[in-house]
């Protein structure tokens, strides 16, 4: 079993108890963490690592994104919500190929691993093509094929059927790193009777559900006028909730909403920098939901197309940042509380849930960050210092199931020089090719 030794590091263990390690060492044998705190001097391992003045903490999960999205990353810039959506994005996502997603999802890989994140939670078309990049690239991911539900004309993508032959043939794949779940796009795009299908496929291939609820006012109105219910009580009648369910974003939740979601410990992942750039109104803040007894809330990154980039460092301090600054209350998030959320929830969150938390025993999933530069000193409370000083770049190494994926900033599963030129050729023939379709189509 290979072995690997963290001499000398600081450790946020995000432990039931908070526990911060100083100077410790951290045994990684197989894909587990053996011991921390102290290791026998004598101990024999394949590689050392010099960790003095480095912070250990678990690898992000990103609990909710569109990876090979990276395509249309600065390509939609500035535009209301519709237009971005209807003009741009589904413009150029028309011209997709199955080739082109495994490269957006592998540019995506880079930029993850590059920011500390061990984990993803993909939500897009052509999965198995993601699939191979998590298996290359040593990552862990739950990958949801989208699906629409609204007919074989109108569909993109795969039915319900092609759907569950790609979960059932990736599931558990890469030695248990590869999930799989459930897609429908949204109560708003899926007709309530795909809706049922998916509940019933959810029950016979004890699969979770991935999918978009509750994103504006808007939404919950036509809900109601169309079924009679808001998104939530929709979906709790339709039986989604009685199976592990992400539900992106629920921005706009009423009192009822927010009670059926605590009682159903449903997953709620919140990606606040799209929010911000898409000018999303958020009426139901974190804080509203921990009152309201929801403690399943994880963080995203969202697609890169609306954030635009995928470093989770970014998301937790601007959610952290968010919150306090709508509630107008300086203590509505502590910096640890948004730490576990973006790390342990989001493991549980897809599934992963031995780990999140550094202790002996749990999954080797962490990362390693140099607090030996000015924005990162004095080192008063290393929290605080992660959540509001430190950025992607100031991880250097990454580690998921005892395997290391960087070292010292160098990506070590992934051809990343390839994979920078392959993207950008083919992001940009995407959105010329498109183009052009569209001005023959006027013509
Ligand atoms: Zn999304």
């Amino acid at each position: 079993m290979a072995t690997i030794w963290i001499k000398h590091a600081d450790v946020i263990t995000l432990n039931e108890h908070g526990t911060l390690l100083h100077d410790a060492d951290i045994l990684i044998e197989g894909t587990r963490i053996k011991t921390i705190g102290t290791v026998p001097p004598d101990t024999q391992a394949d590689e050392i690592i010099n960790a003095a003045g480095y912070v250990a903490l678990p690898g992000f999960f990103n609990a909710h994104c569109h990876a090979p999205m990276t395509f249309e990353r600065g390509w939609a810039e500035d535009l209301p919500f519709p237009r971005w959506l209807n003009e741009k994005i589904w413009v150029a996502e028309s011209a997709l190929t199955p080739d082109d997603v495994y490269w957006g999802a592998a540019l995506a890989a880079c930029e993850m691993i590059r920011s500390g994140t061990v984990g993803f939670n993909d939500h897009y078309f052509h999965m198995n093509r993601v699939a191979e990049v998590v298996e290359q690239s040593g990552l862990k991911a739950m990958l949801a094929w989208c699906t629409f539900g609204i007919g074989d004309d109108k569909e993109i993508g795969p039915g319900a059927d092609a759907q569950i032959a790609f979960s059932r043939e990736w599931q558990n794949a890469a030695e248990g790193r590869i999930h799989t779940c459930l897609g429908p796009h949204s109560p708003y795009v899926c007709p309530p009777e795909f809706l049922k299908k998916i509940v019933e496929l959810a029950g016979q291939y004890d699969m979770a559900i991935h999918l978009h609820v509750a994103e504006s006012s808007e939404q919950v109105e036509n809900s109601q006028q169309r079924h009679g219910q808001t998104p939530v009580e929709q979906l709790n009648t339709l039986g989604v909730f009685e199976h592990r369910t992400i539900a992106a974003h629920s921005l706009a939740l009423t009192p009822t909403d927010c009670a059926i979601l605590a009682e159903k410990g449903v997953f709620i992942t919140r990606t606040p920098i799209t929010y911000m750039k898409l000018a999303m109104p958020i009426r139901t803040l974190i804080s509203e939901l921990r009152a309201a007894g929801i403690t399943r809330i994880a963080l995203g990154s969202d697609g890169p197309a609306s954030n635009a980039d995928m470093d989770m460092l970014a998301v937790v301090r601007q959610t952290v940042l968010l919150e306090k600054y709508l509630r107008v209350d300086p203590e509505a998030l502590p910096g640890d509380t948004a730490l576990r959320m973006a790390t342990q929830t989001g493991a549980q969150a897809l599934g992963f849930n031995e780990s999140g938390v550094l202790a002996e025993g749990r999954t080797a999933d962490l990362i390693l960050v140099n607090f030996n530069q000015p924005h990162l000193r004095p080192r008063h409370d290393l929290v605080a210092n992660l959540v509001h000083s430190a950025k992607g770049a100031d991880v250097t190494h990454v580690i998921s199931d005892g395997k290391l994926l960087m070292r010292d900033r160098i990506l070590l599963t992934l051809d990343e020089k390839r994979i920078l030129d392959e993207a950008e050729r083919r992001a940009f023939r995407m959105v010329n090719q498109n183009m052009n379709q569209v001005r023959e189509y006027q013509a």
